[in-house]
């Protein structure tokens, strides 16, 4: 679970960006945290940057393969 501390640094969207998921080795579409659906482990990562591949984390036996959601939405100035 993504942690933070100060309440004022985050804020709830419902965009459907954080509804996608998305499969190892592909580009992420925003910068961000992105968690894991099958375990629950998370990256951070640039916009454009190669999502981990199959193989990032070990899974146990059966529980599936890695694929990717976003968690936090990491916003830029313009
Ligand atoms: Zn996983």
């Amino acid at each position: 679970m993504a942690l933070y501390k100060n309440a004022n640094y985050v804020e709830k969207n419902d965009d459907k960006a954080f509804d996608a998921t998305h499969e190892p080795g592909v580009q992420a579409p925003y910068a961000g945290i992105y968690k894991c659906i099958t375990c629950g482990s998370e990256i951070g990562i640039a916009q454009g940057h190669v999502l981990p591949p199959q193989g990032h984390h070990p899974h146990a036996a059966g529980l599936g393969p890695i694929k990717w959601q976003l968690a936090v939405y990491a916003q830029h100035k313009k």
